[in-house]
């Protein structure tokens, strides 16, 4: 600390510091705002302009998932019954989302149209195992209010329909089936992720530090108030290092969170390590190609693979412009950001956390293989693997494209090392930090992760009349299940598509 403070510029005061410029931070930044129009917030990025890592649009797919395409939300459990809660869950998730946008979009804070596009979300299958099981999934989650729009058919001149290119030059030598729900959403996170902070920035609720990284945390007493304990963040920007003192952290840091969260001290933090995703897409820009395709075609996973190697043919907006994106292609790196360093595995290993890391490699030999033979592919397998979607695909009209790292969450439990796919927010038990650990669905869900830091760690200002009412005009369905009020769940969905001009593709 003696030495840090020798290159300290100055010291400075925050209600709340937001580490990371992802759709995370941005989101709850916009949160608290509207809550809270008085706070005083800061926002610290190392890299040099918001969203350049998983919020990226080309670092991400773009689906606004809803579990309406998802395979791997929907396993198939030994009764034969396809498990449905996830399902639920994600798309009443991105129905928040949803409505929070739909009123910073009715507040004249957001475009939609310059982020969001409606486009149908579809899952194709081959095989009679496969048809079978999409079958089973359709006839269960069809029956529920959210996926009652969820249309079936083994019919090859409407899946060609739906999917023209994709049912080009394919072979009618094995049964094909498919599901599609025309409501299905495209969003660029990273468009969105800068047009969530700008007004903030507007307003000077927001201070925003480009180039400069949160090098460590830790408590200290809070200047002149020696009986109240803040945190003291390190940051190294262009013009030395500084520090800043704030009673509220959150380290929305995306794969970098991990280590901000070891260097915490936290108690909670010791149960956790990282285990990095590397990922590749095809991309098509080819206007001929990208016209005829309207569409996300979501497949089946590999026997082995993980589910966020799920194949998908997307259509993308990025910036504004429409391509096709197919992938990803999984790899292994050990860097924890696409910009990060080949260190940051290593140096996350811990005493605590490197038992359980050894048992997730010795549990997963399946998914360690798979990562092995993807990082093996050549240019020749990746097309062969289009293929199987788009069976006319030339070679010329691909481009390959590096994706967004995802560090999986390794957890110590008492039966041992537990690799978790989805997201994690670990909170210290004072609620004056919070971390978001994982990746996915991740950017789709951001409003309902951002409500659960709130109810963690904000929970005494959740109390209040004022903040009560503030949330519930932001998100008119706050605290009530849309999956158990079919009426609520067809008010909330009319609400979301009027104001953020979702209006069905002729
Ligand atoms: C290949 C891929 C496909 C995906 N597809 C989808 C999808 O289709 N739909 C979906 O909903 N989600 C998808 N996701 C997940 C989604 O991209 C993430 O959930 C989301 O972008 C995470 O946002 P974030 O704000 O937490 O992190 P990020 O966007 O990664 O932002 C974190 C920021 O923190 C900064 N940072 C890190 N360390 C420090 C530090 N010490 N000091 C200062 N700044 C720091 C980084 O530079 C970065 O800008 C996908 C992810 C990947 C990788």
């Amino acid at each position: 600390m003696g030495i840090t403070l020798r290159f300290v510029s100055f010291v400075n005061r925050y209600d709340v510091v937001l580490v990371g410029a992802g759709i995370m931070s941005a989101t709850l930044a916009s949160l608290l705002h509207a809550l809270d129009p008085e706070l005083r917030l800061l926002l610290v990025e190392r890299l040099e302009a918001p969203a350049l890592e998983s919020s990226a649009a080309v670092n991400n797919a773009g689906t606004g998932h809803a579990a309406n395409c998802e395979l791997n939300y929907t396993p198939l459990q030994a009764d034969g019954m396809v498990a449905t809660a996830k399902a639920l869950s994600i798309n009443a998730a991105f129905e928040s989302s949803l409505e929070f946008w739909a009123s910073l979009a009715e507040q004249g804070l957001l475009k939609p149209e310059v982020f969001l596009h409606r486009v149908p979300h579809l899952s194709l299958v081959w095989g009679a195992e496969d048809v079978a099981f999409l079958q089973q999934r359709h006839r269960q989650l069809s029956a529920l209010p959210a996926f009652a729009a969820m249309d079936w058919t083994t019919d090859p001149q409407q899946i060609a329909a739906w999917m023209p290119l994709v049912m080009e030059g394919r072979g009618r030598d094995q049964p094909l089936a498919a599901t599609r729900i025309e409501r299905g959403m495209d969003v660029d996170f990273g468009t969105l992720t800068r047009a969530l902070l700008a007004p903030l920035q507007n307003a000077g609720a927001l201070d925003v530090m480009f180039g400069t990284t949160v090098t460590d945390l830790h408590r200290g007493h809070r200047l002149g108030v020696a009986s109240e304990r803040d945190w003291v963040l390190t940051l190294r920007g262009p013009s030395g290092a500084r520090q800043v003192e704030t009673p509220f952290v959150f380290l929305g840091a995306g794969g970098g969170a991990l280590p901000l969260l070891q260097s915490s001290g936290i108690p909670e933090a010791d149960a956790y390590a990282g285990f990095p995703v590397s990922g590749q897409w095809l991309v098509c820009g080819e206007p001929s190609l990208v016209e005829r395709h309207h569409a996300k075609v979501y497949g089946k996973a590999k026997v082995g693979a993980p589910p966020m190697s799920v194949p998908h043919l997307d259509t993308r907006w990025i910036d504004g412009k429409r391509s096709l994106l197919f992938g990803p292609y999984a790899g292994f790196s050990s860097k924890f950001l696409k910009t990060g360093s080949l260190l940051d595995l290593p140096m996350s290993m811990r005493a605590g956390n490197l038992l359980p890391m050894l048992q997730v490699g010795v549990n997963n030999l399946p998914l360690v293989k798979y990562l092995i033979n993807q990082l093996r592919q050549s240019e020749a397998d990746r097309m062969e693997a289009l293929r199987a979607f788009l069976p006319e695909a030339r070679d010329q009209d691909w481009t390959l494209s590096v994706a967004g790292q995802r560090v999986q969450i390794i957890k110590r439990t008492p039966e041992g090392g537990r690799l978790q796919l989805g997201t994690e927010v670990v909170a210290s038990a004072d609620g004056s930090l919070a971390a978001l650990l994982g990746a996915s669905p991740g950017a789709s869900t951001s409003v309902k992760i951002m409500l659960e830091v709130l109810e963690r760690c904000f929970s005494q200002q959740l109390t209040t009349a004022a903040w009560r009412e503030r949330l519930q005009r932001l998100i008119p369905s706050y605290g009530q299940d849309i999956n158990a009020d079919p009426a609520l769940l067809a008010r909330t969905r009319e609400r979301s598509d009027a104001l953020l001009g979702l209006v069905a593709a002729p």
